[in-house]
């Protein structure tokens, strides 16, 4: 075993990893990384087939990004937002404001302008999380009800609040003491709709019943049924187009628009979580713009530094920062902050980062890579072990399961998620499952070549690990793709 891999076992404790497995075998200990390739300490190269957990945008070592934290390093790499203000940070702020208000007016009330720093996904969802709070209780009184909405298999990150938002049993139980309670509402899981309205398997089959949008339904229900005992939502928390960590879940088109309209009109304020959906990764820059829903508060992490830095943002509105203004001894000021708050280093390759990201050059690659995406994907439709395969943007999850036509899943103690991307390592590309749904997520910069070798591996590590022989059966399954429904 290399030296380092030594130490690793000796010393590190992995995320979201089961240790004794994780000690039965030599680890992959990354060294270096440029475009789409990671490279091992043995010189191996692999595809980074998920950017490196949803965060790397435009490629590892790239020379924009580079020298941008290198200028900034021949300045100072750090300096404290407790207190003072620094360069990069100011400008990072003014640039997000502009990013995520494409059509607004300055003088706009729903215009995102305030920005609070923090590290990363989760403490970005708790700034949110506190924000909506004590606005909830500063306009509507202390004793106002300040329970939060959010959407069945959420994930918004792993702090205490953060989880308290999300809605996956695996992570809940475990600390169900120590969190707070929230509402679930149910998401649009067009693959497994529990009303029996997702499209079927069979092209020509006659099974399924027109979908009316019963999941509005029950957000509406669920509005309607808290404000009628008093108990109105302080906030509605999503992700929008696509929940990641539930499994990569599409919402059909008009979805968000219509769940964020009625918790809007049931006074709740709206907390869009893109964390995953930012900066590109499901077409537009931000997944929110794609139905023109604009929340009061936005969480940004992962792609924020183009995946180089662990930096995070939360927007709000005026509106929402007004009300933490008033003379010193009042104490309305938001308590919180964290020692690396709008970090000089990750504020200026952030900055780098939209620069590339706003380019004409990065928009043509997307916008290409999306439909190499596409074509690639329809290929693992003929897998007897593959159920669905759901993309938005430039996000791809291929659910894995039993059995293609009853939609039966694989026990998640079968770990087949897990011992497919291990195969999928073998062949020299790297991702992590949701469960028994395989993750593709390429950053921005990857070839049409280094897609097909991702796609590749996929579909070989599926045969190979379970058995699934490419069916003759593939002219059954739907010709549109996706289980999403489109209206
Ligand atoms: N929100 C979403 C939607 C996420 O996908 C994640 C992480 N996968 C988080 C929050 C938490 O982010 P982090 O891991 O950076 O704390």
């Amino acid at each position: 075993m290399h030296k380092l891999a030594r130490l690793d076992h000796a010393h590190v404790w992995h995320p979201f990893t089961q240790m004794r497995d994780w000690l039965q075998r030599e680890p992959i200990v990354i060294t270096a990384g440029e475009g789409a390739v990671l490279r091992d300490v043995r010189g191996r190269e692999y595809l980074d087939a998920n950017s490196s957990i949803w965060t790397n945008l435009h490629g590892h070592n790239h020379p924009t990004l580079n020298a941008a934290l290198k200028r900034q390093l021949g300045k100072i790499a750090h300096s404290s937002a407790l207190g003072f203000a620094n360069e990069p940070a100011s400008v990072l702020a003014a640039e997000l404001v502009k990013l995520v208000n494409p059509k607004r007016s300055a003088s706009s009330p729903r215009r995102l302008h305030k920005v609070f720093f923090s590290d990363d996904g989760s403490t970005a969802m708790e700034v949110a999380l506190k924000l909506a709070y004590e606005f909830t209780r500063r306009a509507r009184g202390p004793k106002a009800k300040t329970r939060f909405l959010s959407l069945a298999g959420a994930y918004h990150g792993d702090t205490v609040g953060a989880v308290s938002l999300g809605h996956i049993e695996l992570f809940h139980k475990a600390y169900s003491g120590l969190l707070f309670k929230t509402d679930q509402v149910m998401s649009p899981y067009c693959y497994r709709c529990p009303f029996n309205k997702a499209k079927p398997e069979r092209a020509d089959a006659r099974e399924y019943r027109k979908c009316n949008w019963e999941c509005v339904g029950k957000v509406e229900a669920k509005c309607a049924t808290a404000c009628k005992r008093g108990n109105d939502y302080a906030a509605f928390v999503f992700e929008p187009l696509m929940q990641g960590a539930a499994g990569m879940i599409p919402q059909p088109d008009g979805w968000l628009k219509r769940v964020t309209d009625i918790a809007r009109g049931h006074g709740a304020l709206l907390v869009a979580d893109e964390v995953m959906t930012g900066f590109g990764r499901t077409g537009t820059v931000f997944a929110s713009h794609a139905e023109g829903v604009q929340p009061d508060f936005l969480a940004l992490a992962k792609g924020l530094t183009g995946g180089y830095l662990p930096m995070a943002a939360t927007l709000t509105t005026q509106r929402v920062f007004d009300a933490f203004l008033g003379e010193y001894a009042e104490f309305k000021t938001f308590f919180h902050g964290h020692s690396y708050t709008g970090n000089q280093l990750g504020a200026a390759v952030a900055l780098a980062s939209h620069d590339l990201l706003t380019g004409k050059a990065s928009i043509a690659m997307r916008m290409r890579l999306e439909e190499d995406l596409r074509r690639e994907l329809k290929s693992l439709w003929s897998l007897r072990n593959v159920g669905d395969v759901r993309q938005v943007g430039l996000v791809a999850g291929v659910e894995l399961v039993r059995n293609w036509r009853t939609r039966e899943p694989f026990a998640i103690g079968a770990r087949a998620g897990i011992r497919v991307c291990e195969a999928m390592a073998q062949r020299g590309v790297l991702t992590r499952p949701i469960g028994n749904v395989v993750v593709l997520m390429p950053p921005y910069c990857t070839t049409a070549a280094q897609l097909r070798r991702m796609v590749g591996a996929l579909y070989e590590a599926v045969e190979e690990v379970l058995g699934s022989a490419a069916s003759a059966r593939s002219n059954d399954r739907r010709a549109s793709g996706s289980s999403k429904l489109v209206h």
